[in-house]
């Protein structure tokens, strides 16, 4: 039995989805007391959805390196020197021989990242003949490939993609300090090619960028008035990598992070809300509060396209600590 099914409402309104959400409410969400931001978020967690499952998903670069985008966190970027070597589109069967094994390992979602602007059309084919050879496995299937036109977004649809994942990064007003080469507009429209193409959205950002708790706020206000929230909201720790600008930047506050996933869980009662990146950094103790605080998602296996992230067995045996289970 779910046990959302019979939760009791102990925090009013915990299941009515908002798209007014404005900044001063999230601002008085950050700043409550943590023990009534993390019932808040439970409560709505629980209203939602069964507390104990955590959705899967394995992530495969298949497209690795020699990015045009400036995007100052990233070791794929061209643009810094990170000693990362740049590859071809990796061909269809290595991709299905991968997504098999995660298949094995308990994965349901498989996503596929290209370090592209976006995709020229030849490459659009061969992501698309992945994306139907993933889908026969099964699996739920994902990519992220950059920028998409309408009638891109409309092919990956068509050849059954389930998920596009697309952030927004960070909040509008410091977004130029971390990508100048695409704006803030030009991903909304792909959110909106991608969205209007009846394709499910993935799209969250990185915290820990040096951003402030108002940047933070801001990028969680944008996500949240979305006229459909994403299904999938991804809360990324930024993942340090020498050679790339943010490569010296300060700690973020454990705490601040967990605020942040309760936040996002509040104001997006029905997304699933991914740890994702810099999960390898980060203590069990620290994860365990993000599940509490309402992250219902991780991504399994032992690389995040480049960076690294927990092994399968170090996952599967804080899961069982924690009495959690993959969401089916
Ligand atoms: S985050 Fe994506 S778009 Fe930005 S540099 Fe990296 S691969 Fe390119």
């Amino acid at each position: 039995m779910s046990l959302a099914a019979d939760a009791s409402p102990v925090f009013p309104h915990a299941a009515t989805v908002r798209h007014d959400w404005t900044r001063d409410e999230l601002r008085a969400l950050f700043a409550l007391p943590f023990p009534e931001l993390m019932f808040r978020a439970q409560s709505v967690h629980r209203a939602n959805f069964d507390p104990t499952e955590v959705q899967i998903s394995t992530l495969l670069s298949i497209k690795t390196g020699g990015c045009p985008e400036d995007c100052a966190y990233c070791p794929q970027s061209a643009h810094h020197d990170t000693g990362l070597r740049a590859e071809k589109l990796m061909e269809i069967e290595a991709v299905l021989a991968e997504a098999r094994a995660a298949k094995s390992a308990g994965a349901s979602r498989f996503c596929m990242g290209a370090a592209w602007r976006s995709p020229k059309d030849r490459d659009l084919d061969a992501v698309c003949a992945m994306v139907e050879g993933v889908k026969a496995l099964g699996l739920e299937t994902c990519a992220t490939l950059g920028m998409l036109t309408a009638p891109q977004a409309l092919r990956l649809k068509d050849s059954g993609l389930d998920y596009y994942n697309h952030n927004l990064d960070t909040s509008p007003e410091f977004y130029d300090r971390i990508i100048t080469t695409r704006t803030y507009q030009d991903r909304l429209q792909t959110l909106d090619h991608v969205r209007e193409a009846g394709i499910h959205v993935c799209c969250g950002g990185i915290v820990g960028m040096g951003e402030s708790r108002e940047d933070r706020i801001g990028m969680l206000a944008t996500l949240a008035s979305l006229p459909v929230h994403p299904e999938s909201v991804p809360i990324n720790m930024l993942v340090k990598v020498a050679g790339t600008p943010l490569a010296n930047e300060g700690a973020l506050d454990a705490i601040e992070f967990v605020r942040t996933v309760a936040v996002a869980r509040i104001a997006m009662p029905r997304s699933v809300v991914r740890l994702s990146a810099g999960r390898e950094d980060m203590s069990e103790e620290t994860q365990a509060l993000c599940f509490l605080a309402g992250a219902n998602s991780i991504f399994y296996g032992p690389k995040l396209l480049t960076t690294p992230n927990p092994g399968r067995d170090r996952d599967r045996e804080l899961m069982e600590r924690l009495g959690l289970t993959p969401m089916a």
